[in-house]
């Protein structure tokens, strides 16, 4: 059986140290949301962004427009969070509704407040291998997360299926940066088995349930769920066939409680990052 990488743990344990970093340094954090319409799920996460920012002692404030408003509305606020010496961070919940250019929208910020690290002055920093950028929430956690198994990463084959800016371009940035060797999947890849089954780490972020199974991997492998799905009962699962896999897999995510905690944390860590960097702490 497959150890379980608890993301709600660790998580926890990031958490807590931002928490006593805030209350023993006496600052607080701001982070600027700004959310375009009511797409259901986007008004729950940025709901448990702002819970969890609070809990840690990071102030919020949700700039929330209908999905009316102009690229310019935009655009201003963005300017205005960008020269607000006490906003630390600014987030764009993502997806934004189809009218807008989010790749030009995402650029008007000011990198050292580009908690999200889409950027593409932080996305280039990583391609450079710098490690001096925020870095996006989801691919970070996940490094965490393959970190704590211990293993030596070192020469080892890493499979990223998806080719996401948000999750599977970076997390593939990231791998590499390991010195593993890295494949990237996506939906036109020939014998994704056949590359599961060569793989010592899977990352899987596709939008596919239950899509890795267990004879798809190999004995002993790092498996990594991104996924956010629905089964046939409409409980939620991930990518990968959890009940079969674990059987074979040496360490694996379990989901809720793996990639999707971390996210959250890593999104705070990167507020208070861009905080201590923004007063040269
Ligand atoms: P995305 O932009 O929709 O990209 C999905 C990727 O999967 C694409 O690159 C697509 O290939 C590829 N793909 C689709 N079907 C495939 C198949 N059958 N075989 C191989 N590749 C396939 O998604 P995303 O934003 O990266 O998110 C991926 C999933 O992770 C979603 O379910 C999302 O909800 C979840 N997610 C979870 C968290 C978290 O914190 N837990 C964070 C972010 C995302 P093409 O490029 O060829 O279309």
């Amino acid at each position: 059986m497959a150890v379980i990488l608890d993301g709600k743990k660790m998580a926890q344990t990031v958490k807590q140290r931002l928490q006593q970093m805030i209350k023993q340094q006496g600052f607080t954090p701001k982070l600027g949301i700004i959310l375009v319409g009511d797409d259901a799920a986007s008004l729950i996460y940025v709901k448990n962004k702002q819970k969890a920012a609070s809990e840690v002692g990071i102030e919020t404030q949700l700039y929330h427009f209908d999905d009316q408003a102009s690229s310019e509305t935009l655009e201003n606020l963005i300017q205005t969070l960008n020269a607000d010496s006490d906003v630390h961070g600014i987030l764009i919940q993502l997806p934004l509704p189809k009218s807008f250019n989010a790749a030009k929208i995402l650029s008007e910020i000011d990198p050292q407040k580009d908690v999200d690290g889409f950027h593409p002055y932080n996305i280039g920093l990583l391609q450079y291998g710098a490690q001096t950028g925020l870095q996006p929430a989801t691919p970070k956690g996940i490094m965490k997360l393959i970190k704590s198994t211990g293993l030596d990463l070192s020469g080892k084959n890493a499979l990223v299926i998806g080719r996401s800016n948000i999750v599977g371009k970076p997390m593939a940035m990231m791998l590499l940066g390991a010195d593993c060797t890295v494949t990237m999947a996506h939906s036109k890849t020939t014998d994704l088995k056949a590359l599961c089954q060569n793989a010592d780490i899977i990352v899987s972020a596709t939008g596919c349930a239950k899509l890795i199974k267990q004879d798809w991997v190999k004995s002993g492998a790092v498996v990594i769920d991104v996924g956010m799905n629905r089964d046939e009962q409409g409980k939620l699962c991930g990518v990968v066939d959890f009940e079969g896999v674990c059987q074979k897999a040496g360490f694996i995510t379990p989901v809720p409680g793996g990639v999707g905690p971390m996210t959250i944390a890593m999104l705070l860590d990167n507020v208070v990052e861009a905080y201590l960097k923004q007063h040269q702490i």
